[in-house]
C-alpha cells in the first residue's frame, strides 16, 4: 500500500511514522507513506498556498491551485483508489472504515489548515471526506496521522502476532477486556486466578465475558 500524504507541514508528520509498528511495517516495504510539501507546488515566488476568503471575514483560504497541481502530479504517475479529505464535517473514522482502507492499494490524504480548502478542491478532486471526530484540530495532519496508523496496523504481515488486530477494540463489535503482566500480585493487587491457570479455553470464556460486560458498560450501542 502506498499513502501519499500532502501537508503545508511535512515536518510535523514525520515523527509518527517513525517509531514503532509504523516504522516497522514501512521498514519491511508493507507501505509506503510520502509526505509530500504543498508548497512545493505553488507558482508564485512566496511560494504561498492560502489567500483571503472571497465574501470576507476572518481566516485564510487554501488555494485550489497549488493543491490541483499536486494532486494532478500525483495522478500522472498512478492511479488512486480515494483522494480524501480530512475534515470535521467529513464521515467519522471508524473500524469498519479503516478496514475498508488497508484494502485500497494508493491513497491521497489532504490536510487542510487555516479556515480550510476553497471548496472547488471538494467538489472536483476529492473522493472522499474523514472527521476523526466531533473538535477542530488546527490542520489535518493529525488525522491523517490518526487515518494512516489505523490502517497500516491492519495490514497482513505489520503485527507481529496476526490475530492480534483481530482482537482489538470494534473488530468483533466489542470493546476489548482488561489485560494485566507481571507481577501476578502488586501491593495486594492480583491478577484474576484464570488467567493464571492455563486453561486457555477457560481464559477465551472469561475474556468473552469481560468484553460484552465492558461493552454493555461502556458502548451499549455497539452491542
Ligand atoms: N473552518 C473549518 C475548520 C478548519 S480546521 C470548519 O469549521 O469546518 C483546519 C483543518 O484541520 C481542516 O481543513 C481539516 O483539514 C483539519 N481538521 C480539523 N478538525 C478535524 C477533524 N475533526 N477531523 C479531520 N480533520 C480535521
Amino acid at each position: 500500500m502506498r499513502i501519499d500524504i500532502i501537508t503545508v507541514l511535512p515536518e510535523l508528520l514525520r515523527s509518527p511514522f517513525e517509531h514503532s509498528i509504523l516504522k516497522r511495517a514501512i521498514a519491511k516495504g508493507l507501505c509506503e507513506v510520502n509526505l509530500i510539501n504543498l508548497r512545493d507546488y505553488s507558482t508564485d515566488k512566496h511560494k504561498s498556498v492560502d489567500d483571503y476568503m472571497y465574501g470576507g471575514g476572518a481566516g485564510m483560504v487554501m488555494m485550489i491551485e497549488p493543491i490541483a497541481n499536486c494532486i494532478e502530479a500525483l495522478q500522472k504517475e498512478r492511479t488512486y483508489d480515494e483522494v480524501i479529505y480530512t475534515s470535521p464535517d467529513g464521515e467519522l473514522l471508524d473500524q469498519k472504515a479503516s478496514n475498508s482502507l488497508s484494502l485500497k492499494k494508493n491513497l491521497i490524504i489532504l490536510c487542510g489548515h487555516y479556515k480550510g480548502i476553497d471548496e472547488r478542491i471538494r467538489q472536483h478532486f476529492i473522493t472522499k471526506e474523514i472527521s476523526i471526530g466531533d473538535y477542530v484540530l488546527s490542520g489535518g495532519e493529525l488525522a491523517a496521522a490518526v487515518i494512516s496508523d489505523s490502517i497500516i496496523r491492519l495490514l497482513p504481515g505489520v503485527l507481529s502476532d496476526e490475530t492480534s488486530a483481530l482482537e482489538d477494540s470494534f473488530q468483533d463489535g466489542l470493546l476489548a477486556p482488561p489485560v494485566f503482566t507481571r507481577p501476578a500480585e502488586f501491593r495486594g493487587w492480583k491478577v484474576p486466578d484464570v488467567l493464571l491457570s492455563g486453561n486457555f479455553k477457560e481464559i477465551d470464556k472469561w475474556r468473552h465475558e469481560k468484553a460484552i460486560e465492558r461493552t454493555q458498560e461502556r458502548r451499549p450501542g455497539l452491542l
